[in-house]
C-alpha cells in the first residue's frame, strides 16, 4: 500500500499525529500523506475511494481536538499546495500556505488587510474552512472567490455561494468538499505602517494569550455582546485541570496542555468548561475547536 500511495507525494506509515496538532495531544494514523499537487490530489482521492480506504485533510491542526482512537486511514496534507500569486490588489493562494506566510508576502508587496491574521498558527485552507478571524476582521472581508474539489471535480465558489458568519461557514463538517485556493482583494497600503499594526498585534497576543503552551486558540465562540473568557473566569475556573490539561491562567477562553495531556484530558475538560458556565450563567457556550471523531469520516469512503 505504502509504494501506491507514494505516487502521490512524501508518505509516512504508523504516524504519530502529535506533531500535527497544536495541542500536541497524541493520536495515530496508518498513513499521512503530503500530496505533490492538485491534480495527484484528484488521482489519489480516485485511488483511496476505488480501494474504500477513509482519508482526512489536516491543515495546521489548530483548530482540532485528535480523537483518542487511531485513524486507520490516509491523513492528507496540502503542505506542497503553497503558492501565492499576487497580480495587483488582488491575490490568489494556495489551501497549504500558512497565513503569517501569506501576510508577510502581500506586506512585502504593500498590500494591506491581513495584518491581523499574522498570528494565526493555521493553513488559508483552514482558515478558509472556519472563516478565521481577529480584532473585527475575518477572512471573508477579503474573498472573491474560493476553489474547491468535490466529487473529483474542480468548482469556483464564489463569496456569496458561502453561507458565512462569525467563525462559522457553510462549508464546515462537508467532509466531501476540499479547498484547493482562495482568491482574495486586498487594499493598497505601506509596508511599514502594516510591519507597525502587525507588530502591535503580536505584542497583544503575548501579553494576553498563553502561547508558551500548547493549545488550540480560543476555545468557544464568544458570545454576542460578551466574551466566553469573561464568563469562564466568573465562574472561577481558571487553573481548573483533568489530567494534564488547563483552563489558562492568564486567558481563560484557552485551554493548554501543560503536562502531557491527553485527547481525553481536554475533551473533558471543554465539557466541564461549557456545563459549569451553562449552569452558573445560564450561557450556552459554542465550541470554536473541532472535536474530531474518526469514525464520522466513514461516509468519505461511498
Ligand atoms: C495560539 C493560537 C491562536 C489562534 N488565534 C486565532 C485567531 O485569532 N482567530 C482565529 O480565527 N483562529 C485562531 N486560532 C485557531 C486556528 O489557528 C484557526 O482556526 C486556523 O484557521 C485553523 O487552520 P488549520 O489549518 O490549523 O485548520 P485545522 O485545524 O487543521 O483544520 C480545521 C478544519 O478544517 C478542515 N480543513 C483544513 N484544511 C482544509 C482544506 N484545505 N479543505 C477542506 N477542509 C480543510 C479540517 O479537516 C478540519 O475540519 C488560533 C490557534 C492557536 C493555536
Amino acid at each position: 500500500m505504502i509504494d501506491e500511495l507514494k505516487k502521490y507525494g512524501k508518505v509516512k506509515e504508523d504516524v504519530d499525529l502529535k506533531n500535527y496538532n497544536t495541542y500536541k495531544v497524541p493520536g495515530t494514523a496508518k498513513y499521512l500523506i503530503h500530496v505533490k499537487s492538485e491534480e495527484l490530489l484528484i488521482e489519489l482521492l480516485d485511488f483511496l475511494q476505488s480501494k474504500k480506504i477513509k482519508y482526512f485533510i489536516i491543515g495546521n491542526g489548530s483548530n482540532i481536538v485528535l480523537p483518542e482512537d487511531s485513524f486507520d486511514g490516509v491523513i492528507i496534507k496540502l503542505t506542497e499546495l503553497n503558492k501565492i500569486d499576487i497580480d495587483d490588489d488582488e491575490v490568489y493562494v494556495e489551501a497549504g500556505v500558512m497565513m503569517p506566510k501569506l501576510v508577510n508576502e502581500t506586506v512585502d508587496n504593500c498590500l494591506t488587510g491581513l495584518e491581523w491574521a499574522s498570528g494565526i498558527p493555521g493553513t488559508v485552507g483552514g482558515s478558509v474552512i472556519g472563516n478565521a478571524g481577529a480584532y473585527l476582521s475575518e477572512i471573508f472581508d477579503f474573498i472573491i472567490s474560493i476553489r474547491i474539489l468535490k466529487n473529483g471535480k474542480i468548482e469556483e465558489l464564489s463569496k456569496d455561494d458561502v453561507e458565512h458568519s462569525y467563525r462559522h461557514t457553510s462549508l464546515k463538517g462537508k467532509k466531501d468538499i476540499i479547498v484547493l485556493g482562495v482568491r482574495l482583494k486586498l487594499n493598497k497600503g505601506n509596508s511599514d505602517e502594516s510591519r507597525t499594526i502587525m507588530k502591535q498585534r503580536m505584542e497583544r497576543r503575548i501579553s494576553s494569550q498563553p502561547l508558551e503552551y500548547p493549545s488550540a486558540g480560543s476555545t468557544f465562540r464568544n458570545p454576542e455582546g460578551d466574551y466566553a473568557g469573561r464568563l469562564i473566569e466568573e465562574c472561577g475556573l481558571k487553573g481548573k485541570t483533568i489530567g494534564g490539561a488547563m483552563v489558562s491562567e492568564k486567558h481563560a477562553n484557552f485551554i493548554i496542555n501543560y503536562n502531557n495531556a491527553t485527547s481525553s484530558d481536554i475533551r473533558n475538560l471543554i465539557k466541564l468548561v461549557h456545563d459549569d458556565v451553562l449552569e452558573n450563567t445560564g450561557v450556552d457556550l459554542i465550541l470554536e475547536q473541532e472535536l474530531l471523531e474518526w469514525m464520522w469520516l466513514y461516509g468519505k469512503t461511498k
